[in-house]
């Protein structure tokens, strides 16, 4: 296994992590596009969303649910926030371990690029 965010999950690669549960965690991206850019990922390791399945029902909806709630603790849930989860090239994916990102603290564009 050579994931970078199952590492971070371990501990074995350093993260600021801002969120921490059973199944979910949460650390400030290495390069961040807002003044709030935070990924939200299930410990487990999944490739992203293409591969999960009903199973994973209440997993995405705790990866989700955590990401609002980080929201709301980073003090952008008024102002506004998106949330993107990129999958496979076309997608942008660039980290096969499934993410969402909470983007905020400034006034979002759409489309995006
Ligand atoms: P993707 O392009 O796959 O949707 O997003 C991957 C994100 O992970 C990128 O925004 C990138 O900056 C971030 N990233 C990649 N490697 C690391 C890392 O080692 N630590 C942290 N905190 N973020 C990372
Ligand atoms: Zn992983």
């Amino acid at each position: 296994m050579n994931c970078p965010f199952c590492e971070i999950v371990a501990g074995r690669i350093p993260s600021e992590k801002v969120y921490d549960d059973d199944q979910v965690m949460a650390f400030r991206d290495i390069s961040p596009q807002a003044p709030v850019h935070i990924l939200v990922v299930p410990k487990d390791h999944a490739d992203g969303i293409a591969s999960m399945d009903g199973n994973d029902k209440s997993l995405i909806g705790d990866v989700m649910l955590a990401a609002a709630a980080i929201a709301r603790s980073e003090g952008i849930a008024e102002s506004g926030y998106r949330l993107v989860v990129n999958q496979g090239g076309d997608g942008g994916q660039t980290v096969g371990h499934l993410h969402v990102h909470l983007l905020g603290g400034r006034q979002m564009n759409w489309p995006p690029g």
